[in-house]
């Protein structure tokens, strides 16, 4: 019995194992400097001014929601084709959520679609504060169009770069908001690099960034600048507002710091991978991935698109098969607003048809920095046979 291969995974090396047994053997295990050198490792490669390290891209959504000032009687859109946490931040602020259905061939929130949403709403005067696109695999959004739209209509935007740290936008960093206010990285061990749990917020604006560092640890400030009256002592400090316990350790900021020195490797393997998949499958009955020209994929997933009229199979019976030869794929996503709890606000199966169209076809195969060439192989083996 061949080994079973995971859709994804992380890939520690002996490094990272010292970089987080030097920090278990120093005076910090938090909130010491291992964060700070991680946030401008992360800065530095993104071209962004500021940084902030949180314990997941979840509590990352939620605090650059925040610091955009999001609250209840509030909107906020994102794609359907995501994880629930990418709608959920707007729900932990009492905003409504609404989705914009996803572009065919990108499988990312659709700009025109988009436009056309916004001008419908612009009438009724119904305008979402704050839009989430989604960088779905690591491919980027069409972020030139958002930035316009965002211009025109006055949105802010949040980038939810969960999938993409690596990846490219017009020749520029994800990361670098230059078309956002905020992006956020997750570092869940799926992800291009990993600290365990952990996620990040980056931004140029002081001002969030300020917001972003007060949020992650209860609203509290010791800056004498923001400090109301007067101090009374230097273990002063004060809690300006609501804000919660959303910090990073040492042990996952070293871990990823340390990571990061193979970010540009890490991607580089997954776009070897992700085009030996191209030429491996191209005779297949299936839809392999698109590349907008403008965008560069971290290639966090792979996911093939199955031509079910020229299939004698089931999706659900091809997923099935895939398992029981010991492949671990995966399906991304289950289009959120069809989830029961967004059900029970109001959306239905029917309401974004781009993205429940999808979900009927997709797989994603295994794709990561540790997939050997031969497991490449036996994948590629088992699906000839499955659609033969
Ligand atoms: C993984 C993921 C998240 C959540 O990340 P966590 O770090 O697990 O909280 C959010 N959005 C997308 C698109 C993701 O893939």
């Amino acid at each position: 019995m061949s080994q079973f291969i995971p859709y994804g995974r992380q890939d520690i090396s002996q490094a990272d194992i010292d970089a987080v047994l030097d920090i278990l053997r120093s005076d910090w295990l938090t909130q010491g400097p291992a964060i700070e050198r991680f946030e401008a490792a992360v800065a530095a490669y993104c071209g962004v001014r500021y940084a902030v390290a949180v314990s997941s891209a979840t509590a990352a959504l939620h605090i650059a929601c925040l610091a955009l000032d999001l609250k209840e009687g509030d909107r906020l859109w994102t794609s359907p084709n995501t994880f629930v946490a990418s709608a959920n931040c707007g729900r932990y602020c009492g905003a409504t959520v609404d989705f914009v259905d996803i572009d065919p061939q990108t499988y990312n929130l659709n700009p025109s679609a988009l436009e056309q949403k916004l001008a419908v709403a612009a009438q009724q005067s119904c305008l979402p504060n704050v839009v989430v696109p989604v960088h779905f695999a690591g491919q980027s959004c069409e972020m030139n169009k958002i930035a316009e739209l965002s211009a025109f209509y006055r949105f802010r935007v949040i980038e939810d770069a969960s999938h993409a740290i690596g990846g490219r936008y017009q020749g520029r960093p994800i990361g670098c908001c230059s078309f956002s206010d905020m992006a956020v990285f997750s570092f869940h061990p799926v992800k291009i690099i990993t600290t365990g749990e952990g996620g990040m917020v980056l931004t140029n604006r002081e001002d969030f960034y300020e917001r972003l560092i007060r949020l992650r640890s209860h609203g509290i400030t010791r800056n004498p600048d923001l400090i109301q009256g007067e101090s009374d002592g230097s273990w002063y400090y004060q809690q300006l507002e609501l804000g919660f316990n959303y910090r990073m350790t040492d042990i996952q900021a070293a871990l990823g710091t340390s990571q990061m020195q193979r970010l540009d490797e890490f991607v580089a393997q997954r776009r070897f991978l992700a085009q030996r998949y191209d030429c491996l499958l191209h005779d297949l009955p299936i839809t392999l991935p698109w590349q907008h020209p403008d965008a560069k994929s971290s290639w966090h997933l792979y996911v093939i698109r199955l031509n079910l009229d020229k299939i004698r199979k089931t999706h659900r019976q091809v997923f099935e098969l895939l398992r029981q030869t010991g492949i671990g794929v995966n399906l991304h996503y289950i289009p959120v607003h069809t989830q029961p709890y967004y059900q029970s606000l109001g959306f239905q199966w029917g309401d974004f048809p781009n993205t429940e169209n999808y979900y009927q076809e997709a797989i994603s195969i295994p794709i990561y920095f540790g997939l050997k060439e031969i497991d490449q192989d036996r994948i590629a083996t088992v699906l000839h046979e499955i659609f033969s």
